[in-house]
Parts: structure tokens; sequence; C-alpha cells
């Protein structure tokens, strides 16, 4: 671990990327992970990908959900909090998310693993969402931020691909 990114899932990168570079003769170069930040108070404070402070105001998109109103976040006594969601105005690309709520931990996972597959908002709401789960937080963020985002998905519903004629 160089201190740059003092995770244990990091240092375990860092240790293969430096056992490899030392056993192939070369150094090699490898693309790091989405950045995964997750504070275990509670509640958890987490953030994934591009913090706030480096998001360019003029080509980003922010949708937010408050968790007050969420029932999941109700039926747990843990509807405090907020959830921020980032991403590409053009293209709808998920950046990323920062969040102070309930069971974070997973959404944040949840975000991290969305942004390394290169997803826009408008994929994610093609996800399904159970009912009652603190997921539909996220999901309210999102359709927040699908609102501002130039890219739409196509064949009329936001949630469902049309099937062919
Ligand atoms: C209090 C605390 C809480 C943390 N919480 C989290 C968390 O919630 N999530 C998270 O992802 N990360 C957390 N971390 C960070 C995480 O533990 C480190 O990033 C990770 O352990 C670094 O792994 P490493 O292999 O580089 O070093 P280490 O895990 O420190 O391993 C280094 C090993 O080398 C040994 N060693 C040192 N010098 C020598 C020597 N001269 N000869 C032989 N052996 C030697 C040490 O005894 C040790 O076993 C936390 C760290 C601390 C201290």
């Amino acid at each position: 671990m160089t201190g740059d990114r003092p995770l244990l899932h990091e240092a375990g990168d860092e240790g293969r990327i430096a056992g490899y570079n030392a056993t192939h003769g070369e150094t090699a170069r490898f693309r790091r992970k989405t950045p995964l930040f997750i504070n275990f108070c509670d509640p958890n404070i987490c953030a994934v990908g591009l913090r706030w402070n480096q998001l360019d105001p003029e080509t980003t998109a922010v949708g937010q959900i408050r968790f007050a109103p969420v029932g999941r976040a109700l039926i747990m006594g843990k509807n405090r909090g907020v959830l921020r969601v980032y991403a590409d105005k053009a293209s709808g690309r998920l950046l990323g998310s920062e969040m102070i709520g309930p069971k974070g931990e997973h959404l944040a996972h949840l975000l991290c693993w969305c942004i390394e597959r290169n997803l826009t908002v408008g994929d994610l709401l093609r996800m399904p969402f159970y009912h009652p789960v603190i997921e539909e937080a996220l999901q309210a963020a999102l359709y927040d931020l699908y609102a501002k985002v130039d890219t739409k998905n196509e064949g009329g519903l936001i949630e469902l691909a049309r099937l062919p004629e």
C-alpha cells in the first residue's frame, strides 16, 4: 500500500500489481477501480466515483433525494439523510454519488458497480426495484437526475425497453 488509497481492497490491488511487475520483468500499468469510500457510522457516509469538488458544474447533472419520506427508511425509524447522484449531462453516464443515509454501504456498492459498467441513468431506471426497499430512495434520486440529462431512453417508456414489432 502506498498510502494514496488507504483501503483494504485497494491495498490488495496494489499488491497484485506489484507482484505481477516483480515476476514479469516489466512495469505494466493497470486501470484502477472506481473509488469507493464507506464510513461505517450510523447512518453510513459514503462516496463513489467523482466527488462533488471534482465535478464540472457546466457538464454535470445532479439528482437528489432526502431519506425523510422514503418508505423503508420510515419503517426502520432511520429516515434521515440525503443521497446525491451525479451524471454527465450530455450522455447521462453515471459519474459518482455521495450520501449520508441508512444502508448506504449497499447503495454505494450498487452505484460503484454501475459506474464500473459505464451505465447511464436511463439504464439504471430500467432495472427492477422491489418495494419496500432502501433502493427505492436511489430510484427516486435517479428520476430526479434523469429529468436533468439530455440523453433519454428510446421506445416511449423510461422504465421498459420496447419489443420489436
Ligand atoms: C483502525 C483502522 C481501521 C481501518 N478500517 C478500514 C476499513 O473499514 N475498510 C478498509 O478498506 N480499510 C480500512 N483500514 C485500512 C486497511 O486496514 C489497510 O489499507 C490495509 O490493511 C493495508 O494493507 P497492507 O497489506 O498494505 O498493510 P497491512 O495490512 O498493514 O499489512 C502489512 C503487514 O506487514 C507486516 N510488516 C510490517 N513491517 C514488516 C517487516 N519489516 N517485516 C515483516 N513484516 C512486516 C505487518 O505486521 C503487517 O502484517 C483501516 C485501518 C485501520 C488502522
